[in-house]
């Protein structure tokens, strides 16, 4: 049976950067699945779509293991080796996807792989979403298909995410909010003939500078962030034609990630009504995608599964996004917990420590033995 090293090797090969498709990868690990008994569901195109593989009693509360089969692109980065041919130095394993998040994918087939399936009294469902570095857009649309579903799943719900075995319950949002400001175009020699789009940029940008640093004092979850605010990045911006045109266009977009509890649109409508008071009026503005925030409580089911597994004493959180927003939305509780450090991911050189990796074989196992086998649950 291929070990998590030979698993990881074949997955990184396949070159799953978000703008491709999933297909082969996918085709990979359903095989796998398959021979394992798993029942394998496809949720959107062929190259584009969420892998749901479930086995055991359909419908009973057991586990759910999470991740995502994309990678980030590895154009313009410095490696120092081909990035879809594993290769180990050092005990570590380097290529694209090997912490964030092929690895954990590799750990979870090899430990299914070593366990008697059939024995399974609750269910176990293998959730690996596409197009997660993009904006968790797999899971989104995954969210709303079972949820139109009616179909039950499992509440405890761990997303491998490289985090050194920390166990992560909450993390930010993320919004991406659009403002498309609308002059008009004039030859430059008589700019009081037009309406200078830019200029009306540059003002609401000042007043968003200004906004965000107000939102730094609106301050909550002290106890689990450094930045315990809604940090705002005013991200792209783009407008004019020409160097003697007046520019009638300019369209700014930002992003900023709101915090659980927090209506995720708010910042946006608060932008606007900054752009209002402006006297700005002619600006079109709306909201281009939400991926939610994340929070799960400390006396969840998935909490007493993960605690024994984790070298920390408490929980903390994450600065980046994960589809666990929208796995919520389901009913689970998801944590963030997996092999491999965030730091190294999205990065030219990569890489999980192979130790890590064979460690996640030994865990995965637990897990599924302490939620998903009689006799073992811890309810
Ligand atoms: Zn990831």
């Amino acid at each position: 049976m291929p070990g998590p090293v030979e698993h990881l090797k074949q997955l990184i090969a396949m070159d799953t950067t978000s703008h491709r498709a999933v297909t082969e990868l996918s085709a990979y690990v359903a095989s796998r699945l398959e021979s394992m008994g798993f029942r394998i569901e496809r949720f959107g195109s062929d190259a584009k779509h969420n892998l749901v593989a479930s086995v055991g009693p359909i419908g009973t509360d057991g586990l759910v293991l999470s991740g995502h089969m994309d990678t980030v692109p590895t154009e313009g980065q410095p490696w120092t080796c081909d990035p879809f041919k594993l290769t180990e130095r050092d005990g570590n394993l380097v290529g694209r996807g090997t912490a964030d998040m092929k690895g954990f994918l590799a750990a979870t087939l090899t430990a299914l792989e070593g366990l008697d399936l059939a024995t399974l009294d609750r269910e176990l469902v293998l959730i690996w979403t596409h197009d997660e570095e993009v904006g968790c857009l797999g899971s989104s649309q995954l969210a709303e298909q079972l949820l139109a579903d009616g179909r039950p799943l499992p509440k405890a719900c761990v997303i491998g995410e490289p985090t050194g075995f920390e166990v992560l319950r909450m993390h930010p949002g993320h919004v991406a909010s659009e403002f498309v400001f609308k002059g008009a175009a004039a030859h430059s020699s008589r700019p009081d003939l037009g309406s200078n789009a830019i200029e009306a940029a540059a003002d609401a940008i000042v007043a968003i500078r200004q906004l965000a640093k107000e939102l730094e004092t609106e301050t909550c979850f002290e106890d689990l962030l450094e930045r315990p605010w809604v940090a705002v990045n005013t991200a792209t911006i783009q407008g004019g034609s020409a160097i003697n045109i007046v520019p009638d266009r300019c369209v700014v977009r930002l992003g900023y990630r709101p915090l659980p509890g927090s209506d995720p649109v708010d910042v946006h409508n608060r932008v606007r009504e900054r752009i209002a008071s402006l006297g700005l009026t002619n600006v079109d503005d709306r909201v281009l995608r939400i991926t939610p925030s994340m929070l799960t409580d400390l006396s969840s089911r998935t909490m007493r599964l993960l605690t024994p597994h984790s070298p920390c004493e408490h929980a903390g959180a994450a600065t980046f996004a994960t589809d666990g927003g929208n796995l919520a939305k389901l009913g689970m509780e998801p944590l963030v917990f997996g092999p491999g450090s965030i730091n190294v991911a999205h990065q030219a050189d990569e890489f999980i420590p192979r130790a890590d990796l064979e460690r996640t074989v030994g865990m995965v196992q637990q897990m599924v033995r302490t939620q998903c086998m009689s006799g073992a649950h811890s309810r």
